[in-house]
């Protein structure tokens, strides 16, 4: 079906000033999708396409460009066109993840893509003359969750309308923590509503596979809770399985969710409008109860990964005092915004700061960490652990993680040119740190919404041992943990802004006062 697209027009995508959807007709696959009477007439859905291109087309989105302050021409290493270069380099290492066979693809914290995104980090740090970079390794303290092949197929029937056959529906995607032990099985339907309903229908679930919708207006995390806590619910029940219909656009995987208490999958949108209206259609017909789907799913728990955290030292003028500048080197699918793109600015400042006349006034402690989305596996803690040297010397922690990802929007699916906004956060709230971002803001453009916070949510947890000041830009926006997270979905002037925003941040935080950083 990979290969044999139609075009989601069908579902309200297409309005004024919405781009055009993504995935291309051909005239005889959408004769073949919709001429006939199967599937009560149902277009079928789209099948999952190319998911390495963006979920919607971005090819007319041009962002603004990126202001350059008069002196700061010469910054060669901060160019959108140089991070986007290193960015194509980092997706490609899950892009190959994907060839080689991986249905769960990404640079994944134990397996080979990570491997690799170290060993390239390792590559450009060295590459940047800076001597002390080494990759330091660490175990996981327990057991990782790995879905190796699955399959949601509506089954073939004849009451469904002539050539009503089997449907896999391609964007499904185990949630994490499932598991069927006993083997692939068939059952029958339930449509049980959707997350925001104020109680769960009536309905007789046992033995039946329920569908359930949620319409995130960020990333699907945003209706984390309710989706969980609902298809626990619906198992304690007797429902032998969950499907989540995630309304956003066409047909990703979404990475998110776990433990549902049976096998739970989410579904992209397409997917889930097809099967909605094949069961209100069944139901009308009378014939819902003989609609079923099979369902297989093949995993694995891998006990003793390791993971890696790549470091690079760029000596300041002064030594006794250090800064982190981090970022996650590890992501789910493309995962260009989560955290490609904090990569690949991470990788453009150590090569600007190397640089002699750019030497910064602290000393700077480039970290490219692993096990963000790992369990057991948490590169900062490890990082503060394994060396107790440099870490009882740092001072402040910046983070770069989800900095350059364009503007998705919901209701109706679309994309802006400009940069998702993202809510910076200061963990100590300190007046000064503030106000260097608020002059970076003003000074680069950097989409930062006005109301700073003390909320480090993201990668800055495990150096929460520290207590110093820790600092990061972020967004979870609607293509976060999505196979949507493309190298087409960042804004380059993007790139450009963050890299330029932080290289000032580094540089004006770099000569303020230890207290004016950490008031007490
Ligand atoms: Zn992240």
């Amino acid at each position: 079906m990979r290969h044999c697209l139609i075009t989601f027009a069908s579902i309200s995508l297409l309005t004024a000033g919405t781009v055009l959807a993504q995935h291309q007709s051909t005239p005889s696959a959408t004769a073949a999708r919709t001429a006939s009477g199967s599937w009560f007439g149902v277009p079928l859905p789209a099948g999952l396409g190319d998911p390495h291109r963006p979920i919607l087309d971005v090819s007319a989105i041009k962002p603004a460009p990126a202001t350059v302050p008069p002196g700061e021409e010469k910054f060669g290493d901060l160019t959108g066109a140089a991070v986007r270069k290193d960015l194509e380099a980092i997706v490609a290492i899950s892009r190959a993840d994907r060839a080689r066979g991986e249905k769960a693809w990404g640079r994944i914290t134990g397996f080979r893509a990570a491997d690799e995104t170290h060993a390239w980090v390792l590559e450009q740090f060295k590459a940047a003359g800076l001597r002390e970079s080494q990759t330091q390794t660490y175990l996981a303290t327990q057991a990782t969750w790995y879905p190796k092949s699955w399959a949601v197929t509506l089954l073939a029937n004849p009451n469904a309308g002539a050539g009503s056959r089997d449907v896999v529906l391609e964007s499904a995607f185990p949630t994490s923590g499932s598991q069927l032990p006993q083997g692939p099985f068939s059952a029958p339907l339930v449509f049980v509503g959707a997350t925001t309903d104020k109680a769960l229908p009536d309905a007789d679930v046992t033995g039946k596979v329920a569908v359930q919708t949620l319409h995130p207006q960020a990333g699907a995390f945003s209706e984390r809770t309710r989706t969980t806590e609902r298809a626990r619910e619906l198992a304690r029940r007797g429902a032998v399985a969950v499907l989540n219909v995630i309304e956003q656009a066409g047909n990703m995987h979404v990475r998110d969710f776990s433990n549902c208490g049976v096998p739970c999958f989410n579904l992209g949108s397409d997917d889930g409008r097809f099967l909605k209206a094949v069961m209100e259609r069944a139901g009308a017909a009378g014939v819902l109860p003989e609609l079923k789907v099979s369902i297989a799913l093949a995993t694995e728990m891998r006990p003793d990964l390791k993971g890696h955290n790549t470091i690079s030292i760029v000596p300041g003028r002064r030594t006794d005092e250090i800064f982190v500048v981090n970022a996650h080197a590890d992501g789910w699918f493309d995962a260009a915004g989560d955290n490609g793109d904090g990569l690949a600015v991470l990788v453009a400042l150590a090569r600007h700061f190397a640089r002699p006349e750019h030497q910064p006034e602290r000393t700077l402690l480039f970290v490219a960490s692993g096990g963000h989305h790992g369990g057991g596996m948490n590169g900062p803690g490890n990082l503060v652990t394994m060396n107790p040297q440099l870490t009882s010397k740092v001072v402040l922690v910046l983070n770069l993680e989800h900095i350059a990802q364009l503007q998705f929007r919901n209701d109706p699916f679309r994309v802006d040119a400009t940069e998702q906004p993202m809510g910076f956060g200061i963990s100590n709230e300190a007046p000064a740190i503030a106000d260097i971002a608020r002059r970076g803001v003003q000074r680069y453009g950097f989409a930062l919404r006005p109301n700073f916070s003390n909320s480090t949510a993201g990668d800055l947890g495990g150096y929460a041992p520290l207590g110093v000041p820790r600092v990061q830009a972020i967004h979870s926006g609607p293509m976060y943990h999505t196979s949507g997270d493309t190298l087409d979905s960042i804004s380059t002037p993007g790139l450009e802004r963050a890299a330029r925003f932080y290289a000032f941040f580094i540089t004006e935080v770099g000569q303020a006062d230890r207290a004016v950083l950490q008031p007490r």
